[in-house]
């Protein structure tokens, strides 16, 4: 096999789940956008409702419909981008629920589907979607009484607890629907943190389900092992890879294992990562290819059959901080070309 293998581990997802569900008193909902964070929305999904989760945030109406394939008719499937222009029929067949975000998009909506359930999104600062205070003003009356499922906003520095922002905008979101009935939700993994006025009727998690921070409990979700293709032994003064970026000074042995930058390694891994021979740590060297990557194995007694580069030794957030960025990153960028195995109770 040339290709690595990527393991899911689906219990792990659902101890996540729960574990969150437990810190709040209200519904937690679950967020599978971008293939469930590259873990695969469709068993993540299925593994999640089978342990009790009901509503399921996406970003786009095509992922809902990929969700509701998996989940079949018994689940709430709610589409963060709206209704956009196109996506009447997909909402209607799949009866997924769009967050209304914009006028424009209230009108699509109820001109199109005048009976079909919808959310609405607001925004308490954000400045990304939703809609602001003037125009919610205008319509919050006739959106009251279509019953939306859902109001919702979300938060911009949730994951730091501190910042005077996850206040200012609780109490901007609390100003724009204290006067409502529907349902409310703030929060997604760092709102749970920030604690109880943060939780409305549902929080919507996405990262802490997949072992990322800020939850910091998390249990580990993802292993990524990489098949070593090749090794070659150096002498003093060889380098390796592309522009000669690491030079030995000693004799070493270099293996080269199947995984790049095209499969979601960044090219900022380079001369940093670090990959583990069980609990071994071998530095990465030279620059990441697109299909390749190579690591220094000198110290190890025998040639490995694979090298993990997530794991127990190492944490998708303890990866993103060697390529300067953050777990989401991480696991949205890993490729379509890994063996994606899911194992755990929740996998049968
Ligand atoms: C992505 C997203 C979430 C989930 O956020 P996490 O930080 O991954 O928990 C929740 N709500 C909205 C609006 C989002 O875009």
């Amino acid at each position: 096999m040339g290709s690595a293998n990527l393991t899911i581990d689906l219990d792990a997802i659902v101890a996540n789940w729960r574990a969150l569900d437990a810190m709040t008193n209200c519904e937690t909902a679950a967020v599978v956008k971008a293939d469930g964070y590259g873990l695969g929305a469709e068993r993540v999904a299925k593994a999640l409702a089978q342990a009790g989760a009901r509503r399921f945030f996406v970003a786009v109406a095509e992922e809902g419909a990929a969700v509701r394939n998996a989940l079949g008719p018994n689940a709430d499937i709610l589409v963060f981008g709206g209704h956009m222009r196109g996506d009447t029929d997909m909402i209607n067949d799949l009866y997924l629920t769009p967050m209304l975000n914009s006028l424009d998009q209230l009108t699509r909506h109820f001109e199109a589907l005048p009976n079909a359930p919808f959310g609405i999104q607001l925004d308490s600062g954000m400045n990304r979607l939703g809609m602001e205070s003037p125009e919610w003003d205008a319509v919050r009356d006739i959106v009251a009484s279509q019953g939306p499922v859902l109001v919702m906003s979300h938060l911009a520095c949730a994951d730091t607890p501190d910042h005077a922002m996850n206040r200012q905008q609780l109490a901007r979101f609390r100003a724009m629907t204290d006067d409502m009935t529907a349902p409310r939700s703030l929060a997604a993994t760092g709102g749970i943190l920030l604690g109880p006025e943060y939780h409305f009727d549902l929080t919507r998690p996405g990262i802490g389900l997949y072992g990322g921070l800020p939850f910091a409990d998390a249990q580990p979700v993802a292993s990524l092992s990489l098949p070593v293709i090749q090794t070659r032994d150096l002498v003093a003064g060889e380098t390796v890879g592309y522009g000669n970026t690491w030079t030995t000074n000693t004799s070493a042995t270099i293996a080269t294992l199947s995984g790049g930058y095209a499969d979601g390694l960044m090219r900022a891994l380079g001369n940093g990562a670090t990959l583990w021979a069980n609990d071994i740590a071998c530095p990465l060297v030279g620059r990441v290819s697109m299909d390749l990557i190579t690591v220094d194995i000198s110290h190890l007694h025998e040639v490995p059959r694979h090298l993990d580069i997530l794991g127990p030794l190492q944490t998708v957030d303890a990866l993103a901080e060697k390529a300067g960025t953050i777990g989401y990153e991480i696991l949205t960028s890993l490729g379509p070309r890994y063996t994606r195995r899911y194992s755990g109770g929740f996998a049968q």
